[in-house]
């Protein structure tokens, strides 16, 4: 059974204040589904955010990491640092970095190295622009994306991935791909991960959509038989939506 992962993006949104108060709705929210949940606030927010859920059933991750372990990296914050105050996943190659910060295949592939490295699991993000959905020609990008980062990896460094597929036209835009479109990739990347790791691994991974999920087709979406969770934008910054695309599985 591959673990179902509901995880809210907070992106560069929330000081001190607002993750308290956050917090202390998600808190007040009841669980009633198995999806792992997790929050991924600013650096400068990680530690109070980990501290305040402690004894509650939710994960604090990091949205990003350097590659380096330490040194001349003015502004960076790397997988130790991250590990030593109790962070146990990231979330890298979102396509803001990607887009805003020039990170490409490459430096991802370092920074999953540098994160498993740390035993820190990586939520990877990956997905076509709407320019290559017009030509046809997701699949083909979508598969670079995951062989040029991931695929010097070994099978069991799987254990220790989650993969979040987010085509770029549905990220903050309000417009999702369908149940369907999102079905049909998943299923792609899951039989593109068993032609070069075999199904056992391919069947292990899970993948999460992200890209405008919201209470109202969450259930939709999550009732896929490939969409394994999802990576959630907007709507985590709601208590009461993020409880209910949690519980719409
Ligand atoms: P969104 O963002 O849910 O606001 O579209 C998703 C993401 O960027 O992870």
């Amino acid at each position: 059974m591959r673990k179902h992962i509901v995880a809210g993006n907070w992106k560069m949104n929330n000081g001190l204040i607002q993750t308290e108060s956050l917090i202390v709705e998600l808190k007040k929210q009841t669980k009633a589904s198995d999806a792992e949940v997790m929050i991924a606030p600013t650096f400068t927010n990680l530690w109070h955010a980990f501290q305040s859920t402690r004894q509650h059933d939710i994960e604090v991750i990091a949205q990003n990491m350097h590659f380096a372990e330490d040194g001349a990296y003015t502004g960076e914050v790397s997988a130790g640092m991250l590990k030593s105050i109790g962070i146990k996943t990231v979330i890298l190659g979102h396509s803001e970095r990607r887009a805003y910060f020039n990170e490409t295949d490459e430096s991802l592939a370092k920074k999953v190295d540098a994160a498993l490295a740390n035993d820190i699991r990586v939520i990877f993000c990956f997905g076509e622009e709407l320019s290559d959905r017009k030509a046809e020609n997701e699949e083909v990008v979508v598969e670079s994306q995951i062989r040029n980062a991931l695929f010097h990896l070994g099978a069991d460094a799987f254990k220790n991935i989650v993969l979040a597929y987010e085509p770029v036209w549905a990220i903050g835009t309000g417009e999702t791909a369908s149940p369907e479109q999102a079905q049909d990739m998943h299923a792609f990347i899951r039989k593109t991960l068993a032609e070069k790791y075999g199904s056992a691994t391919a069947d292990s991974v899970s993948i999460l959509y992200g890209g405008s999920v919201k209470p109202n087709n969450a259930k939709e979406i999550f009732g896929k038989p490939d969409v394994d969770g999802g990576l959630i934008g907007g709507a985590s910054l709601k208590a009461e939506d993020f409880y209910a695309i949690v519980n719409a599985f």
